[in-house]
């Protein structure tokens, strides 16, 4: 039997800052079933894709793609909010979609030349956390195999953005 994830997802209006409408997946990763076939639909998607290893930015990456993982049975590469690592690291920056400038970093041994690197995270919505894990991996030598959310803020353009970097396979269980 499957759920509908949309009954999974709260929203949430004016938050963090007013007029913003935050999607918030608490739900759907506090219930079994949804969690499950978020999971395994992500899972399905990356079958053909010849992925070596999953990424996913902090913090609710990790949510997405840890099991993920786990279901294919291949690594995890977090890409961690900048100066949390303790090794050599590669970095990039990008600017926040409520305002400000993040960096993200992943350790330099985390990824080989060549290895297929699927990133997910749990919502999509101008691009930017995602343009940055894909300059790391990138930068590191790795394939993007594909990208893959929970979530899609569609008027938001963050597909665009991500196919202007060069095209890869997408996925996004909901539009909103
Ligand atoms: P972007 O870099 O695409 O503009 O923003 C996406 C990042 O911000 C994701 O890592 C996501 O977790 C977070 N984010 C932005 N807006 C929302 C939202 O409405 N709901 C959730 N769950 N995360 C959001």
């Amino acid at each position: 039997m499957t759920v509908d994830l949309h009954d999974f997802v709260a929203t949430v209006e004016d938050y963090p800052e007013p007029g913003v409408s935050f999607r918030d997946i608490s739900p759907l990763m506090g219930d079994g079933a949804a969690y499950k076939q978020a999971v395994d639909a992500i899972a399905d998607f990356a079958k053909d894709l010849n992925v070596d290893l999953i990424a996913g930015p902090e913090s609710r990456g990790f949510i997405v793609g840890s099991p993920l993982a786990y279901a294919m049975n291949i690594g995890f590469v977090p890409a961690r909010k900048g100066g949390k690592l303790p090794r050599e690291a590669v970095s990039a920056s990008y600017t926040l979609e409520y305002g400000g400038i993040n960096e993200l970093e992943i350790h330099k041994d985390a990824i080989r030349p060549g290895q297929r690197v699927l990133i997910v995270d749990d919502l999509l919505a101008t691009g930017g956390t995602i343009n940055a894990t894909r300059e790391i991996i990138e930068k590191l030598g790795g394939v993007v195999a594909g990208v893959a959310f929970i979530i899609e803020l569609e008027s938001l353009q963050g597909r665009e953005k991500i196919m202007k970097a060069g095209e890869v396979p997408f996925l996004a269980l909901m539009e909103y």
